[in-house]
């Protein structure tokens, strides 16, 4: 993980902000200390438009997780699979979760983000590493 933060992180479109969580990721944060995601222009709790990326925990943690049977179709995942959404400090992110205990997954298990690609749409995916 590098230490150059992007110089405009609201102006970062989701597929570079999806780049970026492969090197360890960031989060926009606001003057007032909210963190949100995907990037944006305006902090949605409070509208201030001073954002600079802060750079997202290395672990998250489990906050709720669904097993899905039937996929949307042209997901371009194979079902079962198991989608999660973690908290990582001042940010929640939703994602596939992806490793040896997958099936295992439990709320409050640590995850490391990653990103995947989707092979169908060729859109970023959030991916979940159990740790
Ligand atoms: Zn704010």
């Amino acid at each position: 993980m590098s230490d150059d933060k992007p110089d405009a992180p609201a102006n970062a479109g989701y597929d570079e902000w999806a780049d970026a969580l492969a090197e360890g990721g960031y989060y926009v944060e606001c003057a007032n200390g909210h963190g949100s995601l995907p990037p944006r222009r305006v902090c949605p709790e409070c509208g201030s438009r001073e954002l600079s990326a802060a750079p997202l925990p290395e672990t998250g943690e489990v906050a709720t997780f669904s097993e899905v049977h039937v996929a949307p179709s042209g997901f371009g995942e194979e079902p079962p699979y198991v989608t999660a959404i973690a908290e990582f400090g001042a940010v929640r992110l939703t994602g596939i979760v992806r490793g040896p205990s997958d099936r295992d997954i439990e709320v409050g298990a640590p995850v490391r983000a990653d990103v995947a690609d989707n092979e169908a749409t060729g859109d970023r995916l959030v991916v979940f590493r159990p740790v």
